[in-house]
């Protein structure tokens, strides 16, 4: 074990907890929806709603995860500001690709009722082929179904081209997972140049970019080159995660008249929630300063 994993794991829950309190709306589906409202009246900004926990092993775990998922979206379903995003690894997906392919589409399904959009996460690249064809069988049924792409990988190029037929919502972003070099940029401002190119290659084909990232020049370089193309501002939306202060250029997008959206994490237990950050962490451990750096800079 390296010794990055071992101060992780000694890392106290309760530091941990602190680290997650401004990335976490708090416990239980209440939590996340009372946070999705004060968003949305406050700066008038959309969420996705998603619920802690991942690698979940056991069939009656898998199908309690569904059943938060089905309360959710009827919770949500009055708040067309607010979708819903999930993770493979919640459902089923280390069982088998069709168990957990079958609970994603219950979960598109309920949601399609209620015009509701779900968006499949992506995790590191040993789920990435598992994740697009689940994606795509899904996606052919139901027009609320979205998914992301990591700049970072090689092969994102290719997996936007075929992509789909129908236009998608595609989130876009660098990728919070490290990966080696044979299949990955290593260098962020590689990576970042990746993602204004791969903006302009989902619209060419089609699709409703979402601009998941943080950087104010990025998402300056976007717009300018959006605007000077012509392209609708509703054609696209930006995203960022909730507790990274970017107040200022999030309610320009707003006054844009466009979609700026925030990612709301919520808990069923505090302890999915450390979990999920020690894992964050220990997957990217240049996190951490950013982390500490949000909170001292509030
Ligand atoms: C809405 C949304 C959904 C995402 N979904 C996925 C997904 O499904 N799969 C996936 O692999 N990745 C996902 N990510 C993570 C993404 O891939 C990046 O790891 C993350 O956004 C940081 O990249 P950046 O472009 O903001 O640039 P960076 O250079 O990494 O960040 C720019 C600045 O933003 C701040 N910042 C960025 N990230 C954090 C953080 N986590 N905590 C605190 N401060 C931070 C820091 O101040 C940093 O200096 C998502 C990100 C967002 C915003």
């Amino acid at each position: 074990m390296d010794l990055k994993r071992i101060v992780l794991d000694l890392m106290p829950d309760v530091l941990v907890r602190t680290f997650a309190a401004p990335y976490c709306a708090g416990k239980g589906i209440s939590s996340g929806v009372t946070k999705a409202d004060e968003i949305h009246t406050k700066g008038g900004l959309f969420t996705t709603l998603d619920l802690l926990g991942e690698e979940v092993f056991k069939r009656e775990d898998v199908e309690a995860t569904v059943q938060v998922y089905f309360r959710m979206i009827e919770a949500v379903k009055d708040r067309p500001f607010v979708s819903i995003s999930l993770k493979p690894t919640q459902l089923g997906i280390n069982e088998s690709e069709a168990y957990c392919q079958d609970n994603l589409r219950r979960i598109v399904a309920a949601a399609a009722t209620h015009g509701i959009h779900i968006t499949l996460d992506m995790e590191d690249r040993h789920f990435t082929d598992v994740t697009l064809r689940m994606f795509k069988a899904i996606r052919n049924e139901f027009d609320n179904f979205g998914i992301v792409l990591q700049s970072r990988l090689f092969r994102t190029a290719e997996d936007i081209k075929a992509l789909h037929l129908k236009p998608c919502k595609v989130r876009i972003c660098i990728g919070i997972y490290k990966e080696p070099a044979d299949v990955a940029l290593q260098d962020k401002r590689d990576m970042k140049e990746k993602l204004f190119e791969y903006v302009q290659l989902l619209l060419d084909h089609g699709h409703y970019p979402e601009i998941a990232t943080h950087d104010e020049p990025l998402i300056r370089r976007c717009i300018d080159h959006l605007d000077k193309h012509g392209v609708a501002k509703d054609a696209y939306e930006f995203q960022m995660l909730m507790g990274v202060p970017r107040t200022e250029v999030q309610q320009e997008i707003v006054k844009r008249g466009q979609v700026m959206r925030l990612y709301v994490p919520f808990a069923e237990d505090w302890k999915y929630a450390v979990h999920y950050m020690k894992r964050r962490l220990g997957a990217n451990p240049a996190m951490a300063p950013m982390v500490i750096k949000n909170l001292f800079g509030r």
